[in-house]
């Protein structure tokens, strides 16, 4: 299941929806110089750019302060010139991360972190969603992925990734195991899963021999190793399940993609075109 194809098409679907909107405004916010987080920066503006968003780079040095920093997002929050806002995590140690999500206008939360767009997905309103699991959603229903009935595991238990996702696939009315690091016996878990995502950014976790027969597989892992980029799902794994995604080339491409129909939909809520809950 490469992610590539699907997210161009997405993207130039969105380019089509950001002409026609006029300006969609998109601000990102670094604080600091973490290499991983401007490479990521990077791709999202080069994304942004491409698809016609008004995207807008905001580079703060790492000694920033948290009081400085809620002050620059009260003015994003304000900006009318502004659609969406992200706030690229990590942030610096010294900034309390909840508190910073928090502080970002939930309609302008492109990234859905907000406690008011995780609590909607929670009830089973979805509204502003983490972008990574709603790419996985976008490439299971193009390859037509039975969910309704499945047994669907999930190994992470994050709230940018695991916890969306399983909420998303229960939401899909697959039955939902949620596995994390404290879990006892793994495998026992993932061969009963007729569909399985792997969030724990751990090399190579699930080995061919964890996985069922006829499985669909989505490794949303991306580990930078000595050996290069390898995911959470050992290659060989593809030997055993129906379906799975390559990494890199799988989910990645549409995390970007599903960013960018987020901050569509950030515009759309400011136009009055889609009603924000609440
Ligand atoms: P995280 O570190 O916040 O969470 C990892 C989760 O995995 C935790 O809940 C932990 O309990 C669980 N876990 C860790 N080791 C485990 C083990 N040995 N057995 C069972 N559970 C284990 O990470 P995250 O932000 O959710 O990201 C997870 C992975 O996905 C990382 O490799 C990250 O780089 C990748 N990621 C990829 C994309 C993408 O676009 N492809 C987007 C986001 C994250």
């Amino acid at each position: 299941m490469k992610g590539k194809p699907l997210a161009d098409r997405i993207r130039s679907e969105v380019a089509a929806e950001v002409a026609q909107l006029g300006h969609v405004g998109l601000v990102t916010v670094l604080v600091g110089d973490d290499p991983a987080s401007e490479v990521y920066i990077r791709l999202k503006h080069k994304a942004a750019t491409e698809a016609g968003f008004d995207a807008t780079d905001v580079r703060l040095p790492a000694a920033t302060t948290e009081e400085a920093l809620l002050a620059r997002l009260a003015e994003l929050n304000a900006s009318d010139d502004v659609d969406a806002i992200l706030v690229q995590l990590p942030l610096p140690a010294h900034i309390d991360e909840a508190k910073v999500i928090r502080a970002v206008e939930p309609s302008k939360d492109v990234d859905g972190f907000h406690p008011l767009n995780a609590g909607e997905l929670y009830l089973g309103r979805p509204a502003l969603v983490s972008a990574t699991p709603r790419g996985v959603m976008a490439l299971l229903a193009e390859h037509r992925a039975e969910l309704d009935g499945a047994r669907a595991v999930v190994i992470g238990r994050s709230a940018i990734v695991g916890k969306p996702m399983s909420h998303l696939l229960q939401q899909a009315n697959a039955t939902v195991t949620l596995c994390h690091s404290h879990t006892r016996d793994l495998p026992r878990h993932t061969l009963d899963a007729d569909v399985l995502v792997v969030a724990a950014g751990a090399p190579a976790l699930v080995s061919p021999d964890m996985v069922k027969a006829g499985a669909v597989v989505v490794d949303v892992g991306m580990n930078r190793t000595e050996a290069g980029l390898l995911g959470d799902v050992d290659p060989g794994a593809a030997e055993i399940a129906s379906a799975i995604t390559p990494v890199p080339g799988g989910v990645g491409p549409l995390t970007i993609a599903c960013l960018l129909e987020n901050a569509v939909q950030c515009a759309r809520y400011r136009r009055g075109e889609l009603v924000y809950p609440g």
